[in-house]
């Protein structure tokens, strides 16, 4: 039995088996084999695993994201099996002898390689879906899913996770995750504490744990590896106990969000997904105060159309009957890259080309998101979002876009109504302007996350620093406050949606500070509903 401390991201408990996800080597290295037959007969296996795992996830997201975006696994299962493809691997394996990693390698990289120089962009995306396949055919012969059983529900331990490769993973088969890197406000981590998944992070792993079986502890920030049986068994009896709580969790949705004195906290969920929707209108939320539309570019293989924008937007303005859906236009980059954007690497990502910046880079991709929003306007109360910004002439190049498309909109036929339009107060800056950038907003909405990582100067992706990350630093406070001032000055409302407003320790000051509204991930919202109901305030 061993004990290791890591960072708590949420504080459930999670009793299974570990599955470690191998970091593929930089380079595998040509290994000489005399058995060719049983290389081949090991690349052969490798791909029917791939090939079914890519299918059972086309299905599955076919169910959460819709047939359109779950085509690109379907795709990658007929590149698995590509004859072409094959014929490098056998070849590789036949004629040079050497092994079936290294002839996976190669094929791999000759196939990247002819779309790279492509000069249709669509092609040239195809690329990473190529290098995808490689290390999905990779990882199975170095047996990622061999040792565990890959039927049962595990904890997956990994060196480092992005929230595109935990949407990637069937999430109702992750009993928890354990990393190496990442804090409590790296988008991992908040996926996973939206999808109630136990978590920690800053736990060094040992690749022999494949296979072992753990406790992960999210309320004591423990991973315990081999436990003896009576461990298992104390913990068998906390975590029914902890089912049993979750249970009576759910009180009455219906109760509004009412401080003591009668003050009402508009209280709205996170969204990532549409599979999160059905949690968040059980939970009772007050429509949504931040759906990260860039959950459906990353999910995609390519640039969503309009159609497809439309339609995931206009589902969202429909299920929320009439209560307010703010829909933030794309915020990719740092750890939300996707593939088929050219985006070259940044030394320094999170101060480099993200979210607005790549939208003003982008302006095809930047209208058609308008357009697909406005339209979806249409089917409820819907408003639009803009993250990092930090200038006012960025908010007047946002008016020319808007009053462009709704132009076109209208010279098409289209009339659309009025969308109220937010500004996400997440830079140092913006908070210091926003008396200015009042004047160009219907709502205000902080975003926590990045304010602290930018006024305090620490990279929220970084445990080594995580000390240093305090979003209840004076500084921030004062932000805080200062931009509610100058919010309620203007009228506007001001919503806060970074993890802070997911801390039930934290809301009383933050009705306090004059706060309107707090938006959280859906599976929160009960336990911020009653620290609003037992606010005096
Ligand atoms: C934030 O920065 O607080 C925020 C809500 O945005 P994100 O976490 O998506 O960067
Ligand atoms: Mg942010």
């Amino acid at each position: 039995m061993e004990t290791l401390r890591g960072n708590r991201i949420s504080s459930k408990t999670a009793i299974g088996q570990i599955r470690i996800r191998t970091e593929r080597p930089i380079r595998v290295q040509p290994v000489p084999v005399t058995d060719t037959q049983t290389e081949i007969a090991r690349y052969e296996a490798a791909v029917r695993q791939a090939a079914a795992e890519l299918r059972a996830l086309s299905e599955r997201a076919s169910r959460t994201i819709g047939p359109w975006n779950a085509k690109i696994f379907e795709v990658h299962a007929m590149m698995a099996e590509d004859v072409d493809y094959r014929s490098i691997v056998l070849e590789t394996i036949e004629e040079k002898k050497l092994c079936a990693e290294y002839a996976v390698e190669l094929a791999g990289r000759h196939f990247a390689e002819m779309f790279e120089q492509m000069d249709d962009p669509y092609f040239r995306a195809r690329m990473q879906d190529i290098k995808d396949v490689t290390d999905r055919l990779l990882r199975a012969l170095m047996g990622e899913h061999v040792s565990g059983e890959p039927d049962k529900p595990y904890i997956l331990a990994a060196s480092e996770l992005a929230p595109a490769d935990l949407m990637q993973q069937d999430r109702s088969r992750i009993l928890g995750i354990v990393t190496e890197q990442g804090t409590a406000y790296s988008h991992a981590s908040i996926l996973a504490k939206s999808m109630r998944i136990p978590m920690l992070t800053g736990i060094t792993i040992n690749p022999q744990w494949d296979g072992h079986q753990a406790i992960l502890d999210g309320s004591r920030g423990t991973l315990i590896v081999d436990p003896d049986i009576e461990t298992v068994k104390e913990y068998l009896r906390l975590t029914a106990a902890d089912a049993g709580r979750d249970d009576g969790q759910t009180d009455e949705p219906a109760d509004p969000a009412l401080t003591k004195s009668g003050k009402h906290i508009v209280l709205r969920a996170n969204i990532g997904d549409a599979s999160e929707l059905e949690a968040a209108s059980l939970a009772g939320a007050e429509g949504i105060g931040l759906l990260r539309s860039e959950y459906l570019f990353m999910e995609s293989a390519q640039l969503p159309d309009e159609e497809d924008q439309f339609r995931y937007y206009k589902d969202f303005a429909s299920a929320m009957k009439g209560q307010k859906v703010v829909i933030r236009t794309v915020d990719i980059g740092t750890d939300k890259p996707v593939s088929y954007l050219r985006m070259p690497h940044e030394e320094n990502p999170a101060l480099g080309k993200r979210a607005i910046r790549l939208s003003f880079d982008n302006p095809d991709m930047f209208r058609t998101q308008l357009r697909a929003i406005f339209r979806a306007a249409q089917f409820g109360n819907v408003a639009v979002l803009y993250p990092m910004i930090t200038s006012e002439w960025e908010m007047k190049e946002i008016i020319r876009m808007e009053d462009e498309v709704r132009k076109s909109l209208l010279e098409e036929g289209i009339e659309v109504p009025a969308v109220q339009r937010g500004i996400m107060i997440e830079t140092p800056s913006a908070a210091l302007i926003s008396d200015r950038l009042s004047e160009y907003a219907d709502f205000f909405s902080i975003g926590t996350n990045d304010l602290a990582q930018y006024v305090l100067a620490v990279d929220r992706m970084n445990g080594s620093v995580s000390k240093y990350y305090d979003p209840w630093h004076d500084a921030i406070l004062r932000l805080l406050t200062l931009t509610v001032q100058n919010a309620h000055r203007k009228g506007i409302p001001v919503c806060l949606c970074g993890e802070l407003a997911a801390d039930p320790e934290a809301t009383a000051r933050l009705i306090a500070l004059g706060v309107d509204e707090l938006s959280v991930a859906p599976s929160l919202i009960p336990e911020i509903r009653r620290a609003i109901r037992s606010c005096r305030l």
